[in-house]
């Protein structure tokens, strides 16, 4: 199969569909891989470095969406990749549908097939592309609090692991899933206090015996949450409640009986976020201050370190591109019920019942 990755155009965006190493795999089962030029430089990977791996550099997106069987991304496609896309060719990338109804209309009209990363499942109902993101947001929101802390940041001037003879920071995290449980192994490395709050008693029940008492695991009510919120130094927001906007946990009130300085990341932002005071922020201007706390609500985190999460992102991708590149996507599809889970458009129809729905498409 010729397969394609162009650079990807939405702003800011510096992530890469497929990696040298992704390009090589696909080489070594028999493909043709183009890559735009330049689609790497801003994470540090040459056209140099994809040429020796196998990619056949061509010059612009254009040549990719004319050539491609499958086009492999990052972001949905933007407007003018939309206009691209031919009918009958396969893209694999994020796509989001569900708010974005010019997208979805788009994809349709163009007679493309569109696998969404984001609605791939796992056996165990999970989701397998959306949760190495879940992991670099979850230990970058640690780095990202502890950095917020700091005076010159509006922070209460508090060293997250203490030093000896002063106690650490006290962390809470609401949430212990994927981003949770990543926020709470960084906050335990760095030597702070860790609390996470969990609806959910069997996960409390693992994360005790993952972290072997070096947290304190705590069942959610609206008593823990306001209790713990008043110790904490650095809340870390990390719940999810799938399909739904995120449950607002933490309202003004609670804010105002906070410590002055304290910080609050809320990782959950992308779903409305979990404090009644959050709004998305942007990594150019990250923070603002609400009743004397520190807030961090960046949307789209792993961006911040687009180097690892193409990496990450590309890992978790790279076995399906491989079965759908190997078996031509009806095989592919036909054999893995969790990767069909993801196809949300089939020329000119939406195969995903809740986009169908929320979009008044026919299902
Ligand atoms: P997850 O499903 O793995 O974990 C969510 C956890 O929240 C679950 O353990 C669940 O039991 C718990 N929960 C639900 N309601 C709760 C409540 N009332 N009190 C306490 N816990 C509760 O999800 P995840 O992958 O960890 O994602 C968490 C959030 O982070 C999501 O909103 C996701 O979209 C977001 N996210 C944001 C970014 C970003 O860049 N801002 C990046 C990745 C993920």
């Amino acid at each position: 199969m010729l397969i394609g990755t162009p650079k990807e155009i939405k702003v800011h965006e510096y992530r890469v569909g497929l990696t040298p190493a992704g390009v090589k795999e696909l080489k070594a089962h028999g493909h043709q891989v183009m890559v735009q030029a330049g689609a790497g430089s801003g994470i540090g990977i040459t056209d140099e470095v994809f040429r020796a791996a196998g990619a056949e550099i061509v010059s612009s997106a254009q040549e990719i969406f004319a050539r491609a069987e499958m086009v492999i991304k990052v972001k949905e496609p933007q407007p003018v990749e939309c206009k691209l896309l031919r009918e009958n060719q396969l893209l694999f990338t994020y796509l989001h549908l569900a708010p974005d109804p010019e997208q979805t209309r788009a994809l349709v009209d163009s007679g493309c097939i569109a696998i969404a990363y984001e609605t791939v499942t796992d056996p165990r109902g999970g989701l397998p592309l959306l949760a190495p993101m879940s992991e670099v947001a979850g230990r970058m929101s640690i780095q990202a609090g502890a950095h917020a802390m700091e005076k010159a940041q509006g922070g209460n001037g508090v060293l997250l692991g203490g030093v000896p003879g002063v106690a650490a920071a006290e962390v809470l995290v609401i949430g212990g899933g994927v981003v949770g449980y990543n926020a709470a192994r960084i906050a335990v490395g760095m030597g702070a206090n860790v609390t996470v709050l969990d609806r959910s008693l069997p996960r409390l029940n693992q994360l005790d015996s993952l972290f072997q008492g070096r947290l304190n695991t705590i069942y959610s009510t609206v008593d823990a949450v306001e209790h713990y919120t008043q110790q904490a130094d650095l809340v870390i927001g990390a719940v999810l409640v799938p399909g739904a906007a995120a449950p607002k946990l933490v309202n003004r009130q609670h804010l105002r009986a906070m410590k002055d300085g304290a910080v609050v990341v809320d990782v959950a932002i992308d779903q409305g976020g979990c404090f009644e005071t959050s709004r998305p922020t942007t990594h150019q201007n990250p923070t603002y201050l609400e009743e004397g706390v520190v807030h961090y609500c960046v949307a789209n985190m792993p961006g911040g370190v687009a180097r690892t999460s193409t990496f990450a992102l590309t890992n978790a991708t790279l076995p399906f591109a491989l079965a759908l590149a190997n078996k031509g996507y009806k095989q592919a599809l036909r054999d893995d019920a969790y990767l069909r889970e993801g196809l949300n458009v089939h020329t000119g129809k939406i195969t995903y019942k809740a986009v169908a729905e929320d979009l008044g498409y026919a299902y």
